[in-house]
């Protein structure tokens, strides 16, 4: 890309194609705005957003009224809707919260109530038999939460879809390039940099992901990320076995919902992610083997005995 060229005239400039950017970039591009995405890998949603559980969330855990639950639930509609009529792989396959004895009834009673005063539709409270018939492999347990309108998607192809509707709408993405600072105009607004290119718009969105606060700290935004790892560990053997998403409910004090299990669209089948405070964001090594023990026992606790994990 030319200095010229970058700066011939964009109304957006959106730093990151993740699930995130690209959803931005159709959204402003759908509304006539120039928009030019830069992505510094070479594919889209090559960061964050092709390495988790693909789940559609209902908001469960959310305070109500808090922006997270609004949006949690606005997005879950929207994302139903845009997943259908592009052709999005998806599946509306329903969540499961198991309260496994008396002791757990009330944090699950006490999630119920949260999750109905956010909102959440169509929720449900089965009993041991209703669990059953849901999932005949689960060992007896004595209360579950059903939400059927949680769900899975292909992260990838929304991505891809989304911004396949932003160039349609003459989105311009340029992959490969790295923005390497912003700097703040005295004129107003920010001015991106990528090699020897000026990048500027009146609308600069930073989409960057895990780097989103590095970039932000240029333009004296001090809101640093946390990092927080989640390992998965793979359930050989168990397709067909389970049909809906299973969680414990919460654990306490964790960071985390517990390890749980999610299915993926293609029927596999898989523990996790668990949630660990870490201190380097780019650590994208495999479970280490000292985890699998602890996976195993806590799987064992929702899903009775499990054939192997990996
Ligand atoms: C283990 C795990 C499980 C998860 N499970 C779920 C789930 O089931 N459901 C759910 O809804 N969410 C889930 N999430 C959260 C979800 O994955 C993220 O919220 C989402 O992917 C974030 O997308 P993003 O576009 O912000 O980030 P990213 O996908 O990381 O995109 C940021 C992009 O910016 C690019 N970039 C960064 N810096 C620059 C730069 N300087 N110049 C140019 N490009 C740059 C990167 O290359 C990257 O492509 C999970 C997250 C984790 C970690």
């Amino acid at each position: 890309m030319t200095h010229a060229a970058a700066n011939d005239g964009f109304d957006a400039l959106v730093i990151g194609a993740g699930v995130v950017g690209a959803a931005i970039a159709a959204a402003l591009a759908a509304r006539g705005l120039a928009v030019l995405v830069i992505e510094r890998a070479r594919q889209e949603g090559s960061g964050i957003t092709s390495r988790n559980s693909g789940v559609i969330h209902s908001g469960l855990y959310y305070p109500p009224g808090s922006l997270k639950a609004d949006t949690c639930l606005r997005g879950q509609a929207l994302l139903y809707a845009w997943a259908s009529a592009r052709a999005v792989a998806h599946a509306r396959i329903g969540k499961l919260v198991i309260a496994r004895g008396p002791a757990e009834l009330e944090a699950l009673d006490a999630l119920e109530a949260n999750a109905r005063a956010s909102g959440v539709a169509d929720l449900e409270r089965l009993g041991p038999a209703a669990i059953a018939r849901r999932e005949p492999a689960l060992p007896r347990a004595e209360s579950a939460l059903w939400c059927p309108n949680t769900g899975i998607v292909d992260p990838h192809g929304l991505t891809r879809s989304l911004r396949a509707a932003a160039e349609a709408d003459g989105a311009i993405f340029a992959m490969g390039l790295e923005v390497t600072r912003l700097v703040a105009d005295p004129r107003g607004g920010v001015t991106a940099l990528s090699g020897d290119d000026e990048l500027r718009a009146p609308i600069v969105v930073n989409a960057a992901g895990l780097d989103a606060d590095r970039l932000a700290a240029r333009v004296g935004v001090d809101r640093p990320i946390y990092p927080c790892r989640g390992d998965y560990f793979r359930l050989h053997g168990a397709r067909g076995r389970y049909h809906h998403l299973i969680y414990p409910v919460r654990p306490r004090q964790s960071p985390g919902l517990g390890v749980h299990l999610t299915l993926e669209l293609d029927g596999g089948v898989r523990l996790g992610p668990d949630a660990e405070y870490v201190d380097r964001r780019d650590d994208l090594s495999p479970p280490p083997a000292s985890k699998l023990d602890r996976f195993h026992r806590a799987a064992e606790a929702l899903l009775g005995p499990i054939p192997a994990i990996a």
